[in-house]
């Protein structure tokens, strides 16, 4: 696997989680996974070993020397050591503004993958994640189409978010040496502009995203964000595959962020954290008798920050509760500190990243709310499943093919009005009690473990290979 991120090493979002949890899972059903992943700043290499200095990298002229350490896991996981690349404060740029050589950072990158697979580890299949691994496919189809040592490799290209595309001036292909004659619409042009995540899309064997519902809106002008087009014309050679969860980390019975542990057989212990997080947000004791949504979410459009925007005076009007933990976009940031000082002991907010708040919201809320314009998985409702908080969410990607009718509360046309309803249909569903309880109960047994996605993995490994 090639991967700009891994948890618990290096993680922003749901790709880490993915790339730190997959292999374990693939590993137990039989495969030997390794992941390589750009040695940041931030990766501390006292605990790792260094395993090899490949031959330097030559991008045209430009020199770049390489170390690959090796991490304790229980597979193998490789670093790409070069400071100048890598050693900076943060993945991808810094105080919202992109590097810019990442054109350079992730090229190095998939050269170095390239070099862990020709020296230390044999792959027979690359499985590439988003944009910053697009260049494996792409160099492998062009530089490096003869060398014998990826004769019979595959390549699976893996979509998390198609919304982070890498593009770059045209005059990057020159900048990393790749034949030029890429530089095409069905190849990695895009626009004007050279489309790393288009070398994925071109160039790999097979492409895979997220989930399934997420895979067909991709083939669409409304979510095809200009490739919907590259994307039909491999539709053939495109499958969703649901995300995994982890549930050591992220279930009421053993989750020890949260302040009591409860099961689908005994739920006390959600009314005792509902009260620790109605504290903890200074909402008033009344709360204790009327839904509580949480919000745990990237404030960006995507997370359907405008519809919260047009709709919060009105949902706080059906005698509900809200309480909100998040960062990103100052716009939404602020929108947040003002709703919640418009509408003090109703709305409460904190602005910023705090897993252990993302838990014991995740345990102490009544519903989950996630209006998403578009969501490839999304992660939080299937939380909210094992923890009955019920979902309201919009039906669209992965939020449409995890939440059921049954389990959760659904709207379709992105439109306040929309979201307003689902939020009043489960403001009613919870004043029936026992009808609730069994809804919550209904997706706290359901299971979104990695063990089928890993399984699915494994199976279009193997068709890939032919076996
Ligand atoms: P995305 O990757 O698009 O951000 P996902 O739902 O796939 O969305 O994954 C988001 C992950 O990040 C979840 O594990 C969620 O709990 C976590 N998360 C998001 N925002 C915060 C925050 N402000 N504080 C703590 N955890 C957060």
């Amino acid at each position: 696997m090639v991967s700009s991120e891994a948890a618990p090493l290096a993680k922003t979002g749901g790709l880490a989680d993915v790339v730190g949890a997959l292999p374990s899972a693939l590993a137990s059903l039989g495969d030997d996974p390794a992941v390589v992943i750009p040695r940041y700043g931030s990766i501390d290499l006292k605990r790792a070993r260094r395993v090899f200095d490949p031959p330097p990298i030559y991008l045209g002229p430009v020199r770049f020397d390489t170390a690959i350490y090796q991490a304790p896991e229980t597979f193998p996981l490789y670093l790409v050591d070069c400071p100048p690349l890598y050693d900076r404060k943060g993945f991808y740029g810094e105080t919202g503004v992109d590097y810019p050589d990442n054109h350079i950072r992730f090229a190095v990158f998939a050269r170095a993958a390239l070099a862990v697979a020709r020296y230390l580890f044999r792959t027979e299949i690359f499985h590439c994640h988003d944009w910053q691994s697009g260049l494996v496919p792409a160099y492998l189809r062009t530089t490096f189409s003869t060398d014998p040592t990826y004769l019979g490799v595959r390549t699976l290209f893996t979509i998390h978010n198609l919304g982070y595309q890498g593009l770059f001036p045209k005059t990057a292909l020159a900048d990393v040496a790749l034949d030029p004659r890429v530089y095409r619409p069905d190849g990695m042009e895009f626009f004007g502009h050279a489309s790393y995540i288009k070398g994925g899309i071109a160039f790999a064997d097979w492409l895979s995203t997220v989930s399934p519902t997420y895979a067909r809106e991709i083939q669409t002008p409304e979510f095809g964000f200009g490739l919907d087009g590259a994307l039909r014309a491999r539709a053939g050679e495109l499958t969703g595959i649901l995300n995994g969860v982890d549930y050591r980390e992220w279930s009421p019975e053993v989750d020890s962020l949260i302040p009591a542990r409860y099961s689908p057989e005994d739920l006390s212990g959600k009314r005792v954290c509902k009260e620790h997080l109605v504290r903890e947000f200074g909402l008033p004791a009344e709360a204790m008798d009327r839904p509580v949504m949480g919000i745990v979410s990237r404030f960006t459009r995507q997370k359907g920050m405008d519809l919260l925007k047009e709709a919060a005076s009105r949902i706080v009007e059906q005698d509900v509760y809200l309480v909100a933990l998040g960062s990103g976009e100052p716009e939404y940031e602020e929108f947040f500190r003002q709703i919640a000082a418009d509408f003090p002991g109703r709305i409460a907010v904190r602005i910023g990243f705090d897993n252990g708040l993302a838990h014991r919201i995740e345990a102490g809320a009544d519903m989950f709310v996630m209006p998403s314009q578009y969501e490839p998985c999304g992660l939080n409702q299937i939380y909210s499943l094992k923890y009955g908080t019920v979902p309201v969410v919009r039906a669209t990607g992965g939020l449409d093919d995890t939440i059921e009718e049954r389990t959760g509360f659904k709207f379709k046309e992105y439109s306040a009005e929309a979201l307003l309803g689902a939020v009043q249909a489960a403001t009613e569903a919870y004043g029936g009690r026992e009808g609730w309880r069994e809804t919550m109960v209904r997706g706290m047994r359901q299971d979104f473990s990695w063990k089928a996605s890993a399984a699915a993995y494994s199976a279009l490994y193997r068709q890939l290979l032919g076996a």
